[in-house]
């Protein structure tokens, strides 16, 4: 095998596992350009007294074989932890208070009729037009409405009442996004699936549980790691101690045909044969801007979001209900938009004796926060957390992590655009792949698995 000289840029997730996927392939001319100063990009952890705090990412889809391989890739299998069997109920914040939501969701998508008949979220109208769902006729397949919007689909299977105040803070709640924005092929491409083969959604989740019942598959349905994700990035790291990686270097710009000319701020240039880019779109758009001018790259809309870490010692009185946390919809209108209850949820993050949150801020088309300090961003969502929760003490640590443009929001006709900018510049830099969370998907394993597939793409070409 000849050996290119292979530059990828970024050092996230998918920056990483790339690297991991090429080396695997025997290919050793590898280099990591990051920006940052530490590798890791939206995985971040801080170790704190005891406390294992996820600044970024807290875990990833059980299903998602990508993420399973990689940890088995790198030894850590062992180390992957589910959440605590008695963190199973999730709440929706009212106002002053929070409701249980209804038992049986899968995804926003209801299995259990009773709990959707006994909800008091819902009221009689709205429930009975969720179970219209069984009745009503599945969408025509029709290729030439090729997607449309979470919020089209939602509305048109189950009601105005239930996308806006169930699904929205679920499935909008991923993304940080709008559900009237958000695109169903590039997001849950399985719903429409669903409606297609079964007719009804309800009908579609009842039956997938079941098979998956029968399975006896689902454990927990999201994964983390016991000394938290630090531990992936770690061991990634340790087993690239042969490639090149150089952080605080932000490239600028790309030149040349391939061989490639890659350029940071700092003047420094490298040669590539072979380029991965993992950065966010906007950022790739300034880096590919020498080379053509690709209009996919302004439709992608970035958001900013935050989150406000609070640590209390049990002895100040706070109470957590049993569960996971909350969701707040967005027609609250509040600062917000989540909590997890850490410490309830994954009891390897804090020591008895603590209680630990994550508060969300910021989603699309609520992004004043932005201009808060870090002290009124704090005390304003720990005002907002009283309202809901019993928090009589004050917290003993608090972290608050900014994520500016982190989610990207992927419109309806999102795939298509992006096939026919993956066409365009394959045919004229069929070297230079574009991977990571504009693009494909924002959950980890996606990242994983379209690095792994850039990385093995790669070895094909190069294998004799
Ligand atoms: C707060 C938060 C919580 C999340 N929670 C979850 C979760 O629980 N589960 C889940 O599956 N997903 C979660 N996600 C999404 C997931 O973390 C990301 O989609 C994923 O980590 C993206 O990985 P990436 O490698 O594609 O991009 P990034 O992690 O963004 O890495 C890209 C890297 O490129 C670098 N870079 C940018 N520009 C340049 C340049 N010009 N030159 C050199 N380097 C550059 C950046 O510094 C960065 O390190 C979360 C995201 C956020 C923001």
């Amino acid at each position: 095998m000849s050996t290119p000289r292979i530059v990828i840029i970024g050092a996230g997730i998918s920056g990483l596992s790339a690297a991991l996927y090429l080396k695997r392939r025997n290919f050793t001319n590898i280099t990591i350009l990051e920006k940052a100063a530490v590798p890791g990009g939206k995985i971040a952890t801080l170790h704190h007294e005891g406390l294992i705090i996820e600044r970024g990412a807290d875990s990833f889809l059980a299903k998602k074989q990508a993420m399973l391989d990689l940890a088995a890739d790198l030894g850590l299998s062992d180390q992957l932890v589910g959440t605590s069997p008695s963190a199973k109920h999730v709440y929706i914040a009212g106002e002053h208070k929070l409701h249980p939501f209804p038992k049986g969701l899968r995804l926003a998508i209801p299995s259990d009729i009773g709990a959707i008949l006994r909800t008091p979220t819902l009221t009689p109208f709205a429930k009975l037009r969720v179970l219209a769902d069984l009745l009503l006729p599945g969408a025509k397949h029709n290729p030439s409405i090729e997607d449309e919007s979470l919020g089209q689909l939602l509305t048109r299977r189950f009601g105005q009442a239930f996308a806006e105040q169930i699904a929205e803070p679920i499935l909008a709640g991923i993304y940080a996004g709008d559900l009237d924005k958000i695109s169903v092929q590039a997001t849950f491409p399985q719903f429409a699936e669903m409606e297609r083969c079964s007719g009804s959604l309800i009908r579609a989740m009842r039956k997938q549980l079941r098979a998956e019942q029968q399975e006896a598959r689902i454990q927990s349905m999201f994964l983390a790691f016991r000394g938290g994700f630090s531990q992936l990035t770690s061991e990634l790291l340790n087993q690239l101690t042969d490639v090149e990686l150089h952080c605080g270097c932000a490239v600028e710009r790309i030149s040349g045909e391939g061989p490639y000319l890659v350029r940071d701020a700092a003047g420094n240039e490298w040669q590539a044969d072979e380029l991965i880019v993992t950065v966010p779109s906007f950022s790739a758009r300034k880096l590919f801007a020498p080379l053509a001018d690709i209009p996919f790259f302004q439709h992608i809309e970035h958001v900013s979001v935050a989150n406000v870490i609070f640590a209390f010692d049990k002895q100040s009185g706070i109470r957590l209900p049993e569960g996971s946390g909350f969701l707040v919809p967005r027609r609250l209108n509040k600062l917000t938009t989540a909590c997890t209850w850490t410490s309830n949820k994954w009891t390897h993050t804090a020591p008895d004796g603590s209680v630990l949150l994550r508060a969300y801020v910021g989603r699309d088309g609520q992004q004043n926060w932005q201009r808060f300090t870090d002290e009124q961003l704090t005390s304003e969502v720990l005002a907002e957390l009283r309202d809901w929760m019993d928090i009589p003490g004050e917290p003993t640590f608090i972290d608050v992590n900014r994520w500016p443009l982190a989610m990207p929001q992927y419109a309806p006709g999102h795939r298509q655009r992006l096939q026919a900018m993956r066409d365009f510049v394959g045919q004229k830099h069929p070297n230079f792949r574009l991977i990571g969370a504009s693009y494909d998907a924002v959950g980890l394993p996606d990242c994983v698995l379209h690095a792994r597939q850039a990385a093995f793409a790669i070895a094909d070409t190069y294998r004799e």
